[in-house]
């Protein structure tokens, strides 16, 4: 697989797939995420890539001053989405070094965990900012248990 595939996430925001992430996060993911998945209880999650926001895309979004985007990295550029109506799918930024993604697949597998728990009826969706600040510190948490 190429570059080619898009995949729009709101009129604003647009990933452009890549087959080929960089190593260090694609071996950091590969490492990491069947932990993670057991300890979420998630069942099988396909991982998929994003390449990063151009220059000219980055101008043209600030140039409408679109809010659409995850608050995860304040603005200065997406580094993992997971999508309510795909919960089974991660998406992760494809340039991230391997601490970075190994955080970043955990907050988005933490996402997955709250859509995946809605659709099965085990629980209630969190309020928006409750499921992020849980996201941010599952991902803090995976990251430093890389670290010690
Ligand atoms: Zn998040």
């Amino acid at each position: 697989m190429g570059d080619q595939l898009w995949m729009t996430v709101d009129p604003l925001t647009t990933f452009i797939e890549t087959s080929t992430p960089c190593a260090a996060a694609e071996i950091a993911v590969e490492a990491v995420l069947p932990e993670l998945r057991k300890d979420l209880g998630l069942d099988a999650v396909r991982v998929r890539w994003f390449k990063p926001e151009t220059a000219e895309r980055k101008a043209y979004r600030e140039s409408t001053g679109s809010t659409a985007w995850h608050s995860f990295e304040g603005g200065s550029g997406l580094r993992g989405q997971c999508l309510g109506r795909e919960p089974s799918e991660v998406w992760i930024r494809s340039d991230l070094d391997a601490l970075d993604a190994a955080e970043v697949l955990a907050h988005e597998l933490q996402h997955s965990k709250h859509f995946n728990d809605y659709i099965s009826g085990a629980a209630e969706l969190p309020d928006a900012d409750d499921g992020e600040q849980e996201a941010l510190d599952y991902g803090k948490a995976v990251r430093q248990a890389l670290l010690d």
